[in-house]
Parts: structure tokens; C-alpha cells; sequence
């Protein structure tokens, strides 16, 4: 079953909104195991309404139509539904009698123009309206189909759930296609798009073989995307189409574990977390198992990363707290960095030393650099020195150059830091 999304508008053309709606609903449809292909976004307009329809029912089985089904001369949908069926449109009397008492419980006038609410194309059925004045609209095409809905957000959400999801589920099992799509993420840190697009390429090879391989996977049942997000790092999103959830699950397992194995083979451990979990729920989670606890002091960063630490639940029990030792004499005097240059490996390794004994942790993380947008010292924009001083080893050290400008490269800075910490916790067996 493919659905094509048309969002009727003249002010998503313009920008003037977000067309937030055909965004939910890609989600929506996706999760439902419903393919789809193509978005359109068309003007308050019946000529380009009316192509935007036929545009999409020569390409895929059925429509979603949001907006332009109010009271007001702009909202064409339904002329231009009924224009496209070859149907007239009737007046509804049980709608005309639902709008004149919402007016009338509410003591406004109703002007004419909120009766063509209640104009419906000869054949379609309705979904009658909760939230608004008007209802939505079924309509068969042959065996396609157009469901109409109005474009107020929480107005066409509701009788997506409500009125389209069960059509689209009962249409699917009649054409015995019920399947659900599923996906996971996983979030890397240190390695370049290309990087790991080539060292997951075996496996897209495998996944996009079009004979069954050996386990009997279907192609295209699976499919690896990357995206890269920014300060975030880069995702490796998974996604799986079969027939149950726990078949998709068992899809996702089996390529997590491939594409962990290729990734790690080929880039060492640069998968920090997946799905929603941030580099800090990562550290926290090593440092929890570890029983350790630690200390950082941020000059660039100015507490951005003791402000990530602090976003995880219980923080206290790992994280003993920061300095922010901004100006030099503030890395001199409280945490003992030696007097002379403070954008420095030695400065660095300092601050993360001086922040172990400031604060009793087990371990120190100090990061100094210069963010931009001017020189420091003689030291480009983007350079960053990271001090991890760990119990019983020599303090480890880090030099970054940074792409990007001051506030990139502050996060940056912050996140990369918050990895040297875990990846020295994991590969130095602590
Ligand atoms: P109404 O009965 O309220 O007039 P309608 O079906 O005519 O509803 P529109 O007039 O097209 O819908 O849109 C109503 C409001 O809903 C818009 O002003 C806008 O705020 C929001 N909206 C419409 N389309 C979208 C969309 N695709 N994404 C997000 N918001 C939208
Ligand atoms: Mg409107």
C-alpha cells in the first residue's frame, strides 16, 4: 500500500509554516508498515489541487489530504475531491444540523460559508468530527482512495488515528500486506561519514543482494541509512520491514550485532549509545558500573560539559562536580595549573589532575582551547587540549582541531571530551 501526503496551502509554499503535519504523518505511516514514496505541498488553488490528486493517484494507491477543509473560500479540498472523482457534491443534513447547533451552543452567528462543511462528495464516507466543525472524508477511487482531513494539527492527528489507521489497516489485510516498519539507531562519535559508509559498505552489499541470502531475509526487508547530526555525531539508522513486530525485532538484533562487529572491526568502539541515548547517559553508565566518580574543569566549554553530566538522573552519585576556570589565574591559583601558557597539553593535563584533588574524585577530566573567533596565545581558533587523569596511569592527553565556529566548536569540544573519557574507561579495562 503506497500513501502519498498532499498538504494543501498557499502558506506552506511561503514558508510561512511548517509543514509539520506531513512530517507527523510520514512517521505515523511508517510505523504502520505504509510505504510512501512521495510529499506534495500545493497552493490554496483547484487546478493545482486538482493535479497534485492525480499526480499522486497515478503513482500510489491512496491519498492523504490535509487542510483546506474549512468554511472559508480558500478551502477547495472538497471541490477539488469531488472534481477528481467525477461526483458532485451534496449537502449533508445531519452535518448542517451538527455545525448549527456547535454555532448555536455557543451563542455565535454562523455565517453561509461554514454550511459548505457539510458539502461531501456523492460516495465518500465520513469521519465525523470531535474537536472542530469539519469532519473528514473517505473516498473511493476504484480501489484507491483519498482521505481528507483538516489541517489544524491536533484536528487531523486525532482522526488519523480515529478514522484513517484501521481503513488503511482493513485495505492492507484484504491485499494480505500488513506489515509494521521498525528501526533503531545507533549514534557514533569519531568517524567520518565516508568512513563509515565504508566500512558498513559489506554489509549494504549484503542487504541490497536481491536473491534471499542464506537465512532467508527478503531484500529490502532491511536497509542502513546514515545521518549526520552535527554535534551529535553520526547515526547509523536500522530499519526493518516483516510481517510482526517480534519478527522486525528479531531483524533489528541480527543487524545490530552485523553492523556493531563491521563498524568496530574497522573504526574501534565509536558507538556510544543508540536511539535516544546521549554521549553523557553513556559515561554515566560506565562510570556507574565502575563505581568511580569524577571531576571536570572546563575552560572553552564554561560548564557546557558538567551541564551535560547533570542532565542524567542521579548524576550525584558519580559526578562530584566542576571548575570553571575561565581566566588563567583561576586555572593558577585553584587548580594548580603551572604558571605559563594555558592553551597547552601540560595546562590541560593540570586542570584534570587539579580537578581530582578540588573535588575528591577518582577521575579528572580538563579541557582548555581557544574557541574563536580570534587566536589566543598564538593558538588558532579550534585547537583543544583534553587532560584525563585516571587512577594509577600516567594522565592521558588529547589534541583536537575543531571545524566550525565558537559555539561549534565549544560542543564539539564537550562531546569529544566526554568520549575520551569513555572510550579510555572501556579499552583500558578499568
Ligand atoms: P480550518 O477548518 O481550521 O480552516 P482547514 O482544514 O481549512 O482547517 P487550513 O485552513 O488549511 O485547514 O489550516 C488550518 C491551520 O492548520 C493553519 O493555519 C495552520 O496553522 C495549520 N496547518 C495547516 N496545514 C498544516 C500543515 N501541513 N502542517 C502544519 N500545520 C498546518
Ligand atoms: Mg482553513
Amino acid at each position: 500500500m503506497r500513501i502519498e501526503i498532499v498538504a494543501v496551502g498557499t502558506e506552506l509554499l511561503l514558508g510561512q509554516i511548517a509543514d509539520t503535519n506531513s512530517a507527523w504523518l510520514g512517521d505515523r505511516l511508517a510505523s504502520a508498515g505504509v510505504t510512501s514514496h512521495f510529499h506534495q505541498a500545493v497552493g490554496d488553488n483547484h487546478e493545482r489541487i486538482t493535479l497534485a490528486f492525480r499526480t499522486a493517484l497515478a503513482r500510489s494507491d491512496g491519498i492523504i489530504v490535509c487542510g483546506g477543509l474549512g468554511p472559508t473560500q480558500d478551502d477547495i479540498t472538497r471541490e477539488a475531491i469531488a472534481d477528481v472523482m467525477g461526483v458532485e457534491l451534496v449537502r449533508d443534513q445531519s452535518i448542517v444540523d451538527l455545525i448549527t447547533e456547535f454555532f448555536g451552543s455557543r451563542g455565535r452567528t454562523m455565517s453561509a460559508n461554514n454550511l459548505r462543511q457539510a458539502d461531501v462528495p456523492v460516495g465518500a464516507t465520513l469521519i465525523p468530527q470531535v474537536m472542530g466543525t469539519a469532519p473528514g472524508l473517505i473516498c473511493p477511487l476504484g480501489h484507491k482512495v483519498i482521505y481528507a482531513v483538516p489541517g489544524v494539527p491536533h484536528e487531523m492527528a486525532e482522526m488519523f488515528d480515529r478514522g484513517i489507521l484501521p481503513d488503511l489497516r482493513e485495505r492492507m489485510a484484504e491485499a494480505g500486506e500488513e506489515a509494521v516498519i521498525v528501526s533503531r539507531v545507533l549514534r557514533t562519535w569519531g568517524a567520518s561519514e565516508s568512513g563509515l559508509a565504508e566500512a558498513l559498505q559489506g554489509r549494504i552489499d549484503v542487504l541490497d543482494a536481491d536473491d534471499d541470502d542464506a537465512d532467508g531475509v527478503p531484500a529490502g526487508s532491511v536497509t542502513l541509512a546514515f545521518l549526520a547530526s552535527g554535534i551529535e555525531g553520526i547515526k547509523v539508522r536500522i530499519t526493518a520491514r516483516a510481517a510482526t513486530l517480534a519478527e522486525g525485532t528479531a531483524l533489528l538484533d541480527r543487524e545490530e550485532k552485523a553492523v556493531r562487529e563491521a563498524i568496530e572491526i574497522q573504526l574501534g568502539d565509536i558507538v556510544f549509545g543508540i536511539d535516544d541515548e546521549s554521549m553523557e547517559v553513556a559515561v554515566a553508565a560506565e562510570l556507574r558500573a565502575r563505581g568511580i566518580t569524577l571531576g571536570v574543569a572546563e575552560s572553552l566549554t564554561g560548564g557546557l560539559i558538567a551541564s551535560r553530566l547533570v542532565n542524567v538522573p542521579g548524576a550525584s552519585a558519580w559526578f562530584r562536580g566542576g571548575v570553571v576556570a575561565y581566566h588563567e589565574q583561576v586555572k593558577f591559583d585553584l587548580l594548580g595549573v603551572p604558571v605559563g601558557p594555558v592553551v597547552s597539553e601540560a595546562a590541560a593535563v593540570a586542570m584534570a589532575e587539579g580537578v581530582c584533588r578540588a573535588t575528591g574524585s577518582d577521575v579528572g577530566l580538563g579541557i582548555t582551547g581557544v574557541a574563536g573567533p580570534e587566536d589566543q596565545e598564538g593558538v588558532a581558533p579550534g585547537s583543544v587540549f583534553v587532560g584525563l587523569a585516571l587512577p594509577g596511569v600516567a594522565t592521558l592527553t588529547s589534541e583536537l582541531h575543531l571545524p566550525g565556529d565558537r559555539e561549534r566548536v565549544r560542543q564539539y569540544g564537550a562531546i569529544s571530551a566526554l568520549d575520551l573519557l569513555r572510550r579510555a574507561l572501556i579499552e583500558l579495562e578499568f
